[in-house]
């Protein structure tokens, strides 16, 4: 038994879900206790491991009867600190829940339980000729239940929606441990509050997601890339209103600079892809029934402002010139934990927050090494701060404020989390904010789901 872990709890956990799947040992446990980034360090009594969802629902019935606080955990490839442990909640990993089911050919659909990767998804969709809307660089790791939770985005929001939009229906866990199911896939179903969509983007904090019906998009089989380099922000950024107008088959817009790039190459020993150097980079993806190279050619030659291009549509080439882009966070990760804030500008406030964030942090901390990149089709920018300590939360207050002053959001995909809770009241009312609480006390009136997570206690 682990230190402080009441053995009356640990014994009714035990017979829930078995034996083997109620870790306390601390080898076992520490994974599950620290984030990706290694930012976020907790602690944790147990992990519980259910492998259905009438066993979610014992755990939480379990654990709420014993007013023991639990973390829900997926892919644990969230970036906000909500998917660890950091105030010695039990954490219930959902991964054991990985059945993918077939594709319902007429409707499109799929059922997937909360554990199944996005990786698998997508290999389970392109079998059968459809595709999942989603795509995202931890695709092979976050999960289905994960990427619900927080409404992940990833690079083809603009074509397809986040997460949200492709979700027909739930299976979730309430904190009382009752369990609501809507895995019908009824396309159209106005029938009172749209459940799925209150618990999609709720951090865990509402319910256990178990399963889900998610809608599919036809797959496209002729896909092209095209790498833009720039050396001016400015003309990057027209660039890419110009392509989201003219190309129908637009499917991603990505945005990275020089010193991203550069490190990239030197971490994973890349060649860099232009003889030149320059400024800012735009990678652009276009998916299609018909070859779409000859568009985004058309496309890019009414681009003005293009200093280099580099296109790509065999496999090999198209992943190669992807992990420019793609490979930024591992990148980062290397050079120690860093700070990962990430917001969304409107799309005439993109230029002036690249060059004033910059500034801020350095004023604010010369030794910090600042990485900007994101999702440029939705004013998406990832700030990505290195060299700053794990708990200064100076850089994130700084970027927060900018944000907020130039009309944007503290939050684009990631989440809220426990890293930005505190900067919640710059993007949303008083009002707002006391339905949240509303809503969080009418669901979860014991705090038994993420406690830290989104609001806090
Ligand atoms: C390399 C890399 C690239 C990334 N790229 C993107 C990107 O492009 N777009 C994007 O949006 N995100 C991105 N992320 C962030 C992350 O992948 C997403 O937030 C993803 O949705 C997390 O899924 P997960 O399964 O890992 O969830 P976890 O990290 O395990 O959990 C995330 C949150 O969801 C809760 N949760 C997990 N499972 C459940 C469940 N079954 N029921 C209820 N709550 C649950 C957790 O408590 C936590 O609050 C990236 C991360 C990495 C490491």
């Amino acid at each position: 038994m682990a230190d402080g872990f009441d053995p009356a709890l640990e014994r009714e956990l035990r017979a829930a879900v078995g034996d083997r799947h109620v870790l306390v040992e601390a080898a076992d446990v520490a994974p599950y206790a620290v984030d990706w980034t290694g930012r976020f360090r907790g602690r944790t009594p147990a992990v519980v491991r259910p492998g259905s969802t009438a066993e979610v629902a014992a755990v939480i019935e379990v654990c709420a009867r014993a007013g023991r606080p639990i973390v829900a955990q997926g892919g644990n490839t969230g970036l906000v600190g909500g998917s660890v442990p950091l105030h010695g909640e039990v954490v219930v990993s959902l991964r054991r829940l990985d059945r993918c089911g077939d594709v319902d050919r007429r409707r499109g659909q799929l059922t997937a339980g909360a554990g199944v990767t996005i990786g698998h998804v997508q290999r389970t969709a392109r079998a059968a000729g459809w595709d999942y809307g989603v795509d995202l660089g931890a695709r092979d790791s976050a999960t289905v239940g994960g990427t619900i939770a927080t409404n992940a985005g990833g690079v083809h929001v603009l074509r397809h929606g986040a997460t949200r939009h492709q979700l027909l229906g739930v299976e979730a866990v309430l904190a009382d441990g009752s369990v609501i199911s809507r895995l019908d896939g009824l396309e159209k179903d106005n029938t009172g509050y749209d459940l799925t969509g209150l618990l999609c983007g709720s951090e865990g904090t509402l319910a256990i997601v178990t399963a889900a019906r998610l809608r599919l998009v036809p797959h496209l089989p002729n896909r092209v890339v095209a790498l833009l380099a720039f050396d001016e922000l400015d003309a990057a950024l027209d660039a890419i209103g110009e392509l989201r107008r003219d190309l129908d088959a637009l499917e991603a817009l990505e945005l990275f600079f020089q010193d991203g790039l550069d490190l990239v190459c030197e971490q994973f020993g890349l060649a860099e892809p232009f003889a030149d150097r320059h400024h800012a980079f735009v990678l652009v993806e276009c998916a299609s029934r018909i070859d779409p190279t000859d568009a985004l050619a058309r496309g890019v030659a009414m681009c003005a402002g293009v200093a280099d291009a580099a296109v790509a549509s065999d496999p090999a080439r198209v992943r190669a010139l992807w992990r420019y882009r793609e490979d930024h966070p591992e990148a980062i990760n290397r050079l120690g934990p860093p700070h990962k804030i990430d917001v969304t500008l409107p799309p005439d406030g993109v230029g002036a927050f690249v060059a004033r964030v910059r500034v801020s942090i350095a004023t604010l901390e010369p030794a910090a090494r600042v990485f900007l990149f994101g999702h440029a089709g939705d004013g998406n920018v990832h700030v990505n701060v290195v060299g700053v300590a794990p708990d200064d939360d100076r850089v994130t207050d700084v970027v927060l404020r900018l944000v907020a002053e130039l009309g944007g959001s503290i939050s684009a995909e990631h989440g809220i989390g426990t890293a930005k809770r505190r900067w919640l009241h710059l993007t949303r009312s008083a009002a707002e904010l006391a339905a949240y609480r509303a809503i969080k006390e009418a669901l979860d009136p014991r705090g038994v789901l993420n406690p830290h997570v989104l609001l806090g206690p």
